[in-house]
Protein backbone atom coordinates (compact mmCIF):
# COMPACT_ATOMS: atom_id res chain seq x y z
CA UNK A 1 0.00 0.00 0.00
CA UNK A 2 2.91 2.69 0.95
CA UNK A 3 4.37 1.75 -2.06
CA UNK A 4 1.69 2.33 -4.58
CA UNK A 5 1.45 5.27 -2.52
CA UNK A 6 4.87 6.29 -2.86
CA UNK A 7 4.88 4.97 -6.91
CA UNK A 8 1.26 7.78 -7.41
CA UNK A 9 3.43 10.23 -5.47
CA UNK A 10 6.73 9.15 -7.65
CA UNK A 11 4.53 9.77 -10.77
CA UNK A 12 3.51 13.15 -9.97
CA UNK A 13 4.34 16.59 -10.55
CA UNK A 14 3.02 20.28 -9.76
CA UNK A 15 4.15 22.64 -12.54
CA UNK A 16 3.18 26.39 -13.61
CA UNK A 17 2.15 26.49 -16.78
CA UNK A 18 3.66 28.92 -18.58
CA UNK A 19 0.83 29.13 -21.34
CA UNK A 20 -1.37 31.26 -19.06
CA UNK A 21 0.76 31.86 -15.91
CA UNK A 22 -2.04 29.50 -14.07
CA UNK A 23 -0.79 26.56 -12.23
CA UNK A 24 -1.90 23.28 -13.53
CA UNK A 25 -1.39 19.74 -12.03
CA UNK A 26 1.28 17.99 -14.76
CA UNK A 27 0.79 14.19 -14.51
CA UNK A 28 2.39 11.68 -16.28
CA UNK A 29 0.37 9.00 -17.94
CA UNK A 30 0.30 5.00 -18.00
CA UNK A 31 0.38 2.15 -20.81
CA UNK A 32 -2.93 2.53 -22.95
CA UNK A 33 -4.22 5.39 -21.19
CA UNK A 34 -6.32 7.82 -23.61
CA UNK A 35 -7.98 10.54 -22.99
CA UNK A 36 -11.29 9.28 -21.68
CA UNK A 37 -9.24 7.37 -18.97
CA UNK A 38 -7.12 10.11 -18.42
CA UNK A 39 -9.83 12.60 -17.55
CA UNK A 40 -11.74 9.42 -15.93
CA UNK A 41 -9.27 9.17 -13.28
CA UNK A 42 -9.45 13.12 -12.35
CA UNK A 43 -12.75 12.90 -12.12
CA UNK A 44 -13.57 15.91 -15.01
CA UNK A 45 -15.74 15.03 -18.06
CA UNK A 46 -15.11 14.76 -21.75
CA UNK A 47 -16.65 17.67 -22.56
CA UNK A 48 -15.53 19.60 -25.10
CA UNK A 49 -14.72 22.25 -23.46
CA UNK A 50 -12.12 19.91 -21.27
CA UNK A 51 -10.84 18.42 -24.41
CA UNK A 52 -9.99 22.05 -25.85
CA UNK A 53 -8.02 23.26 -22.89
CA UNK A 54 -6.55 20.35 -22.48
CA UNK A 55 -4.94 20.10 -25.90
CA UNK A 56 -4.26 24.08 -25.71
CA UNK A 57 -2.39 23.41 -22.74
CA UNK A 58 -0.29 19.92 -23.77
CA UNK A 59 -0.10 21.42 -27.44
CA UNK A 60 3.04 19.99 -28.73
CA UNK A 61 3.20 16.91 -26.45
CA UNK A 62 0.18 15.20 -28.21
CA UNK A 63 1.15 12.36 -31.83
CA UNK A 64 -0.30 13.11 -34.76
CA UNK A 65 -3.53 12.16 -34.68
CA UNK A 66 -4.31 13.90 -31.40
CA UNK A 67 -3.10 11.19 -29.07
CA UNK A 68 -1.41 11.04 -25.51
CA UNK A 69 2.14 9.75 -25.65
CA UNK A 70 3.50 7.35 -22.81
CA UNK A 71 6.72 9.45 -22.13
CA UNK A 72 4.85 12.54 -21.68
CA UNK A 73 3.60 14.38 -18.77
CA UNK A 74 0.36 16.06 -19.48
CA UNK A 75 -0.93 19.35 -17.58
CA UNK A 76 -4.93 18.77 -16.99
CA UNK A 77 -8.00 21.17 -17.14
CA UNK A 78 -7.99 21.44 -13.24
CA UNK A 79 -6.41 24.86 -11.40
CA UNK A 80 -4.40 24.35 -7.93
CA UNK A 81 -5.54 27.05 -5.52
CA UNK A 82 -3.14 27.68 -2.61
CA UNK A 83 -5.79 26.75 0.11
CA UNK A 84 -5.65 29.21 2.78
CA UNK A 85 -6.03 26.68 6.00
CA UNK A 86 -9.57 28.29 6.92
CA UNK A 87 -12.05 26.95 4.56
CA UNK A 88 -12.58 26.23 0.71
CA UNK A 89 -14.96 29.42 0.43
CA UNK A 90 -12.22 31.46 1.61
CA UNK A 91 -9.87 30.18 -0.15
CA UNK A 92 -11.90 30.65 -3.54
CA UNK A 93 -13.67 34.28 -2.40
CA UNK A 94 -16.98 32.13 -2.91
CA UNK A 95 -20.57 32.00 -1.22
CA UNK A 96 -21.60 29.33 -2.48
CA UNK A 97 -21.37 26.46 0.59
CA UNK A 98 -22.77 23.37 -1.75
CA UNK A 99 -20.30 24.62 -4.28
CA UNK A 100 -17.71 24.52 -1.90
CA UNK A 101 -19.01 20.97 -0.39
CA UNK A 102 -18.33 19.68 -3.92
CA UNK A 103 -15.02 21.25 -4.70
CA UNK A 104 -14.54 19.30 -1.03
CA UNK A 105 -15.79 16.59 -2.00
CA UNK A 106 -14.17 16.43 -5.18
CA UNK A 107 -10.77 16.81 -3.72
CA UNK A 108 -11.15 14.52 -1.04
CA UNK A 109 -12.21 11.35 -3.81
CA UNK A 110 -9.00 12.25 -5.32
CA UNK A 111 -6.60 12.00 -2.70
CA UNK A 112 -9.01 8.62 -1.50
CA UNK A 113 -8.50 6.91 -5.07
CA UNK A 114 -4.20 8.28 -5.14
CA UNK A 115 -5.38 10.44 -8.38
CA UNK A 116 -4.37 13.43 -5.82
CA UNK A 117 -0.91 12.64 -3.72
CA UNK A 118 -2.72 14.12 -0.44
CA UNK A 119 -5.25 15.88 1.04
CA UNK A 120 -5.81 18.95 0.61
CA UNK A 121 -5.61 20.04 4.30
CA UNK A 122 -1.95 18.83 4.19
CA UNK A 123 -0.30 19.42 1.00
CA UNK A 124 -2.39 22.96 1.33
CA UNK A 125 -3.54 22.56 -2.71
CA UNK A 126 -7.16 22.20 -3.88
CA UNK A 127 -7.50 21.40 -6.78
CA UNK A 128 -10.48 22.75 -8.84
CA UNK A 129 -11.85 21.41 -12.41
CA UNK A 130 -11.64 24.31 -14.60
CA UNK A 131 -15.13 23.41 -16.48
CA UNK A 132 -17.43 21.13 -14.41
CA UNK A 133 -19.60 23.73 -13.55
CA UNK A 134 -22.70 21.57 -13.49
CA UNK A 135 -23.11 20.80 -9.82
CA UNK A 136 -25.17 17.65 -10.57
CA UNK A 137 -22.79 16.11 -12.57
CA UNK A 138 -19.86 16.45 -10.02
CA UNK A 139 -22.19 15.38 -7.46
CA UNK A 140 -22.46 11.87 -9.04
CA UNK A 141 -18.92 11.73 -10.17
CA UNK A 142 -17.63 12.44 -6.63
CA UNK A 143 -21.04 9.89 -5.38
CA UNK A 144 -22.00 11.71 -2.77
CA UNK A 145 -25.01 14.14 -2.75
CA UNK A 146 -25.91 17.23 -1.39
CA UNK A 147 -25.18 17.82 2.74
CA UNK A 148 -28.23 19.46 3.88
CA UNK A 149 -26.81 20.06 7.04
CA UNK A 150 -25.96 23.62 6.09
CA UNK A 151 -27.99 26.30 4.56
CA UNK A 152 -26.44 27.39 1.19
CA UNK A 153 -25.93 31.74 1.77
CA UNK A 154 -28.61 33.23 -0.26
CA UNK A 155 -27.25 36.42 -1.72
CA UNK A 156 -28.90 39.65 -1.24
CA UNK A 157 -29.31 42.60 -3.99
CA UNK A 158 -26.42 44.19 -3.47
CA UNK A 159 -25.66 48.06 -4.33
CA UNK A 160 -22.56 48.76 -6.05
CA UNK A 161 -20.76 52.01 -6.93
CA UNK A 162 -18.68 51.92 -10.41
CA UNK A 163 -17.26 55.55 -11.09
CA UNK A 164 -16.68 54.95 -14.21
CA UNK A 165 -20.35 55.11 -14.97
CA UNK A 166 -20.25 58.38 -14.46
CA UNK A 167 -21.63 60.87 -11.54
CA UNK A 168 -25.39 60.02 -12.67
CA UNK A 169 -24.89 56.50 -12.75
CA UNK A 170 -22.38 55.25 -10.43
CA UNK A 171 -24.59 53.25 -8.27
CA UNK A 172 -25.74 50.64 -9.25
CA UNK A 173 -28.97 48.74 -7.60
CA UNK A 174 -29.23 45.01 -8.31
CA UNK A 175 -32.76 44.41 -9.14
CA UNK A 176 -32.49 40.59 -10.36
CA UNK A 177 -30.07 38.00 -9.64
CA UNK A 178 -30.97 36.71 -13.09
CA UNK A 179 -26.93 36.96 -14.25
CA UNK A 180 -25.91 36.09 -11.04
CA UNK A 181 -22.47 34.09 -11.28
CA UNK A 182 -21.78 35.33 -14.87
CA UNK A 183 -19.28 37.48 -15.72
CA UNK A 184 -19.24 39.87 -18.28
CA UNK A 185 -15.82 41.15 -19.89
CA UNK A 186 -16.94 44.10 -22.37
CA UNK A 187 -14.56 45.52 -25.28
CA UNK A 188 -15.18 48.59 -26.55
CA UNK A 189 -13.75 48.71 -30.22
CA UNK A 190 -10.69 50.81 -30.60
CA UNK A 191 -9.95 53.58 -28.05
CA UNK A 192 -6.90 55.07 -26.83
CA UNK A 193 -4.66 56.60 -29.75
CA UNK A 194 -7.44 54.81 -31.88
CA UNK A 195 -10.41 56.45 -32.69
CA UNK A 196 -11.72 53.76 -34.96
CA UNK A 197 -13.84 54.80 -38.22
CA UNK A 198 -14.61 58.27 -38.37
CA UNK A 199 -18.02 59.54 -39.26
CA UNK A 200 -19.36 63.45 -40.28
CA UNK A 201 -22.05 65.21 -39.61
CA UNK A 202 -22.87 68.86 -39.37
CA UNK A 203 -19.40 70.14 -39.39
CA UNK A 204 -18.57 67.59 -35.86
CA UNK A 205 -15.86 64.07 -36.62
CA UNK A 206 -18.00 61.20 -35.00
CA UNK A 207 -15.55 58.74 -33.78
CA UNK A 208 -16.24 55.15 -33.33
CA UNK A 209 -14.62 54.48 -30.38
CA UNK A 210 -16.85 56.85 -28.13
CA UNK A 211 -20.46 55.50 -29.27
CA UNK A 212 -19.28 51.97 -28.46
CA UNK A 213 -18.16 52.86 -25.51
CA UNK A 214 -21.70 54.76 -24.19
CA UNK A 215 -23.32 51.45 -25.31
CA UNK A 216 -20.49 49.66 -23.98
CA UNK A 217 -21.43 51.48 -20.55
CA UNK A 218 -25.28 51.43 -20.54
CA UNK A 219 -24.86 47.37 -21.52
CA UNK A 220 -22.39 47.34 -18.57
CA UNK A 221 -25.38 48.91 -15.78
CA UNK A 222 -27.88 46.60 -17.33
CA UNK A 223 -25.86 43.52 -16.58
CA UNK A 224 -24.86 44.61 -13.05
CA UNK A 225 -28.64 45.37 -12.83
CA UNK A 226 -29.56 41.72 -13.42
CA UNK A 227 -26.57 40.60 -10.71
CA UNK A 228 -23.57 40.33 -13.35
CA UNK A 229 -20.04 40.63 -12.78
CA UNK A 230 -19.03 43.47 -14.95
CA UNK A 231 -15.53 44.41 -16.73
CA UNK A 232 -15.18 47.29 -18.43
CA UNK A 233 -11.93 46.56 -19.93
CA UNK A 234 -11.45 50.34 -21.97
CA UNK A 235 -12.15 52.59 -19.71
CA UNK A 236 -12.00 56.76 -19.76
CA UNK A 237 -11.07 58.73 -16.85
CA UNK A 238 -14.31 61.15 -17.44
CA UNK A 239 -16.49 60.36 -19.85
CA UNK A 240 -19.29 58.14 -18.00
CA UNK A 241 -23.13 57.78 -19.72
CA UNK A 242 -23.45 60.94 -21.90
CA UNK A 243 -26.46 61.61 -22.81
CA UNK A 244 -25.50 64.23 -25.76
CA UNK A 245 -25.82 63.60 -29.45
CA UNK A 246 -22.41 64.63 -30.23
CA UNK A 247 -19.76 63.13 -27.80
CA UNK A 248 -16.45 64.66 -27.48
CA UNK A 249 -13.47 62.70 -28.59
CA UNK A 250 -10.83 61.99 -26.45
CA UNK A 251 -7.38 59.76 -26.83
CA UNK A 252 -7.31 59.05 -22.96
CA UNK A 253 -8.65 55.69 -22.81
CA UNK A 254 -6.50 53.04 -21.18
CA UNK A 255 -7.34 49.33 -19.82
CA UNK A 256 -8.62 47.84 -16.82
CA UNK A 257 -5.76 47.99 -14.68
CA UNK A 258 -4.37 51.17 -15.56
CA UNK A 259 -2.22 50.27 -18.60
CA UNK A 260 -1.58 52.27 -21.96
CA UNK A 261 -3.83 51.22 -24.98
CA UNK A 262 -0.77 50.97 -27.39
CA UNK A 263 -1.44 52.48 -30.58
CA UNK A 264 0.37 49.35 -32.89
CA UNK A 265 -3.16 47.12 -33.60
CA UNK A 266 -1.77 44.06 -33.25
CA UNK A 267 -0.52 45.15 -29.40
CA UNK A 268 -3.41 46.47 -28.86
CA UNK A 269 -5.61 43.47 -29.23
CA UNK A 270 -3.14 41.29 -27.35
CA UNK A 271 -3.08 43.13 -24.44
CA UNK A 272 -7.05 43.55 -23.95
CA UNK A 273 -7.42 39.39 -25.27
CA UNK A 274 -4.72 38.79 -22.41
CA UNK A 275 -6.40 40.98 -19.73
CA UNK A 276 -9.27 39.24 -20.43
CA UNK A 277 -7.78 35.57 -20.17
CA UNK A 278 -6.12 36.58 -17.19
CA UNK A 279 -9.29 37.97 -15.29
CA UNK A 280 -10.88 34.39 -16.25
CA UNK A 281 -7.91 32.26 -14.59
CA UNK A 282 -8.39 34.61 -11.94
CA UNK A 283 -12.19 33.97 -11.17
CA UNK A 284 -12.84 30.61 -12.85
CA UNK A 285 -13.79 28.62 -10.08
CA UNK A 286 -17.18 27.42 -8.78
CA UNK A 287 -20.25 27.96 -11.45
CA UNK A 288 -18.76 31.23 -12.56
CA UNK A 289 -19.53 31.55 -16.15
CA UNK A 290 -17.50 34.27 -18.33
CA UNK A 291 -18.68 35.86 -21.57
CA UNK A 292 -16.52 38.55 -23.49
CA UNK A 293 -18.63 41.11 -25.72
CA UNK A 294 -16.81 43.15 -28.27
CA UNK A 295 -18.75 45.85 -29.82
CA UNK A 296 -17.89 48.24 -32.76
CA UNK A 297 -19.69 50.45 -34.95
CA UNK A 298 -18.26 50.14 -38.39
CA UNK A 299 -17.04 48.70 -41.24
CA UNK A 300 -20.55 47.31 -42.48
CA UNK A 301 -19.96 45.96 -45.93
CA UNK A 302 -21.53 48.75 -48.08
CA UNK A 303 -23.63 45.65 -50.25
CA UNK A 304 -26.98 45.74 -51.70
CA UNK A 305 -28.19 43.80 -48.79
CA UNK A 306 -29.00 45.96 -45.91
CA UNK A 307 -28.23 44.47 -42.25
CA UNK A 308 -28.60 46.70 -39.31
CA UNK A 309 -26.29 44.50 -37.17
CA UNK A 310 -23.77 41.68 -37.09
CA UNK A 311 -23.08 39.45 -34.57
CA UNK A 312 -20.13 37.07 -35.02
CA UNK A 313 -18.91 34.25 -33.16
CA UNK A 314 -15.56 32.47 -33.14
CA UNK A 315 -15.14 29.50 -35.73
CA UNK A 316 -16.44 26.07 -34.68
CA UNK A 317 -17.62 27.73 -30.80
CA UNK A 318 -21.44 26.08 -30.91
CA UNK A 319 -21.90 28.12 -27.52
CA UNK A 320 -21.28 31.44 -29.08
CA UNK A 321 -23.29 30.70 -32.20
CA UNK A 322 -25.93 29.96 -29.87
CA UNK A 323 -25.38 33.07 -27.89
CA UNK A 324 -25.30 35.57 -31.13
CA UNK A 325 -28.77 33.42 -32.93
CA UNK A 326 -30.40 34.35 -29.56
CA UNK A 327 -29.07 37.88 -29.42
CA UNK A 328 -30.07 38.38 -33.05
CA UNK A 329 -34.07 36.82 -31.82
CA UNK A 330 -34.53 39.24 -29.15
CA UNK A 331 -33.24 42.22 -31.44
CA UNK A 332 -35.36 41.34 -34.23
CA UNK A 333 -38.18 40.75 -32.13
CA UNK A 334 -38.02 44.20 -29.94
CA UNK A 335 -37.32 46.08 -32.73
CA UNK A 336 -40.56 44.90 -34.71
CA UNK A 337 -42.62 45.80 -31.34
CA UNK A 338 -40.88 49.05 -31.64
CA UNK A 339 -40.75 50.07 -34.67
CA UNK A 340 -43.47 47.62 -36.92
CA UNK A 341 -42.79 47.69 -40.36
CA UNK A 342 -39.80 49.29 -40.56
CA UNK A 343 -38.21 45.84 -40.05
CA UNK A 344 -34.50 45.09 -38.63
CA UNK A 345 -32.03 42.60 -40.37
CA UNK A 346 -29.25 40.78 -38.74
CA UNK A 347 -27.10 38.54 -39.65
CA UNK A 348 -24.79 35.78 -37.42
CA UNK A 349 -21.54 34.55 -39.03
CA UNK A 350 -18.26 33.45 -38.11
CA UNK A 351 -15.46 35.59 -38.88
CA UNK A 352 -11.56 35.26 -38.46
CA UNK A 353 -11.16 38.21 -35.42
CA UNK A 354 -7.79 38.31 -33.17
CA UNK A 355 -10.72 38.97 -30.46
CA UNK A 356 -12.37 36.27 -30.90
CA UNK A 357 -9.89 33.69 -31.69
CA UNK A 358 -7.38 34.68 -28.75
CA UNK A 359 -9.78 34.62 -26.14
CA UNK A 360 -10.96 32.06 -23.80
CA UNK A 361 -14.20 32.31 -22.97
CA UNK A 362 -16.81 32.63 -25.76
CA UNK A 363 -17.17 35.82 -27.18
CA UNK A 364 -19.98 37.95 -29.24
CA UNK A 365 -18.48 40.26 -31.56
CA UNK A 366 -21.03 42.85 -32.60
CA UNK A 367 -21.22 45.49 -35.34
CA UNK A 368 -23.59 47.52 -34.60
CA UNK A 369 -23.45 49.65 -37.90
CA UNK A 370 -21.27 51.82 -40.17
CA UNK A 371 -20.62 55.68 -38.75
CA UNK A 372 -19.96 56.50 -41.73
CA UNK A 373 -23.41 56.30 -43.30
CA UNK A 374 -26.35 58.78 -42.42
CA UNK A 375 -29.34 56.65 -41.80
CA UNK A 376 -27.06 54.44 -38.59
CA UNK A 377 -25.95 57.89 -37.58
CA UNK A 378 -29.46 59.10 -36.23
CA UNK A 379 -29.44 55.14 -34.47
CA UNK A 380 -26.20 56.08 -32.56
CA UNK A 381 -26.31 59.70 -32.24
CA UNK A 382 -29.86 59.49 -29.93
CA UNK A 383 -29.04 58.45 -27.04
CA UNK A 384 -32.39 57.05 -26.57
CA UNK A 385 -31.28 54.88 -29.09
CA UNK A 386 -28.13 53.88 -27.50
CA UNK A 387 -30.18 53.02 -24.20
CA UNK A 388 -32.91 50.58 -26.46
CA UNK A 389 -29.59 48.89 -27.74
CA UNK A 390 -28.25 48.33 -24.45
CA UNK A 391 -31.19 47.42 -23.01
CA UNK A 392 -31.67 44.73 -25.67
CA UNK A 393 -28.60 43.03 -26.03
CA UNK A 394 -29.06 42.95 -21.64
CA UNK A 395 -32.56 40.94 -22.57
CA UNK A 396 -30.60 38.84 -25.11
CA UNK A 397 -27.52 37.71 -22.91
CA UNK A 398 -30.43 37.13 -19.68
CA UNK A 399 -31.94 35.05 -22.62
CA UNK A 400 -29.12 32.83 -23.06
CA UNK A 401 -27.38 32.75 -19.68
CA UNK A 402 -30.49 33.08 -17.29
CA UNK A 403 -31.38 30.16 -14.98
ZN1 LIG B 1 -14.25 49.28 -35.21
Amino acid sequence: MINAYLSVLFLFFLFYSNLFGQEHPLVEIKDGDGLDVLFKRYLISKSPSNTQLFRELNKNKLDAGGGLILSKKYLLPIFIYDYDGKSIRSTLNIQDYDYALLIQHYNESLSKTGAKPSDFREDNKLWVPVYEFEKERVLTLVGKGKDTSQKAIKPKFRTRTFPILGKENEIVKERTHRLGGITFHLVTGHGGPDPGAIGQKDGNSLHEDEYAYDIILRLGKKLIQHGADVHFIVQDPNDGIRDEQILNNSYDEFYLGGSAIPPDQRQRLQKRANIVNNLFHKKQFGNQKHHVVVIHVDSRPTGKKQIDIFFYYAQGSEKGKKICDSLLETIEAKYHKAQPGRGYEGSVSTRNLYMLNNTIPPVTFIELGNIKNFRDQQRILLPTNRQAIANWLCDGYIKVFAK
